[in-house]
């Protein structure tokens, strides 16, 4: 096993940390790790390397990891969907895609009013089958992380794929940089992450619309990027030098340490009591006492 130091903490007493007090290196040798989403049914990991355009894959009951799939749009942030089915943003390919159980590729969104999207880069699937995502343009500023092209819409901003029709709304179009995004356990609300004005808002969610949007908290540290929740509704969030652990109310509640850049996060493992790290060239995982939220 390798294992790396790390600090866990916790700054405020609705929060207590106890299990490993170090981070494991699930993997390493990436450029720019992205998209960490867990099968419980198969009981693996898959995440984006963005720059060499691949998907790899972790297998839990074996520890070995193996490429998923390259090339691969230059996928950055994944979801599993209530029917366990992988729903990914495609940076190059600007779009948002399904991989259905025969493993054929499905196209869920590829533009707005005729226009392409930016770079889809974050996604979730809500309870009624909606598919919200975030459109930052990360994946056509340069061929690094994409194919560098010109914008078609005007703005960065998130959306929602009707589940039944297809059509795809601009559910939010006051963002710079919208990226992480995560419902609250009752899907009421929705998170979302800024990453150029560093900070979080949410929104109240009702049905295919969002109305609020207040700013919930200042990033503790660096760009805000990916946001999920714990079965508390505390929200967890990439951010800079760690991950970070907020209240609803905006408080930091804790963080743990991370020795690269961190992009996003989820939870997974049986118990979903495992909480899987991208960061930079690497994947860490800790086992702790907090539980990922329910499907
Ligand atoms: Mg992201």
């Amino acid at each position: 096993m390798d294992v790396v130091p790390t600090t866990v903490e916790s700054f405020d007493e609705r929060l207590t940390l106890f299990g490993d007090d170090f981070l494991e290196r699930l993997h390493t040798g990436c450029k720019w790790t992205e998209g960490p989403t867990y099968f419980p049914a198969g009981r693996y990991l898959l995440w984006s390397d963005i720059p060499n355009d691949r998907i790899l894959r972790w297998d839990e009951t074996t520890g070995q990891v193996g490429v998923f799939r390259q090339p691969a749009g230059y996928t950055n942030g994944h979801t599993v969907d209530a029917q366990g089915r992988l729903v990914s943003c495609e940076q190059g390919g600007r779009r948002v895609t399904r991989t259905e159980h025969d493993g054929s590729v499905t196209v869920l969104a590829d533009r707005f009013d005729g226009k392409r999207f930016n770079s889809p880069n974050d996604v979730v699937v809500a309870a009624d089958g909606g598919v919200w995502f975030t459109d930052p343009p990360y994946g056509i500023l340069s061929d690094y992380e994409g194919v560098r092209a010109e914008p078609e819409i005007d703005g960065c901003h998130v959306y929602r794929v009707d589940p039944t029709t297809g059509q795809v709304r601009v559910v939010a179009d006051d963002f710079e940089r919208p990226n992480g995004l995560a419902f609250s356990l009752d899907q009421k609300r929705l998170y979302v992450a800024d990453t150029r004005r560093r900070h979080f808002r949410v929104f109240d969610v009702d049905g295919d619309r969002l109305t609020g949007g207040a700013v919930v908290a200042e990033s503790p540290n660096g760009n805000p990027d990916g946001i999920r929740l714990d079965e508390e509704g505390r929200i967890w969030a990439a951010a800079g030098d760690g991950v970070y652990c907020l209240h609803p109310d905006g408080t930091v509640l804790g963080r743990i340490a991370v020795p690269e850049v961190v992009s996003n996060i989820c939870f997974g493992g049986p118990k979903r009591n495992r909480l899987f790290i991208a960061a930079t060239t690497s994947v860490y995982t800790l086992l702790f006492n907090v539980n990922g939220a329910r499907r």
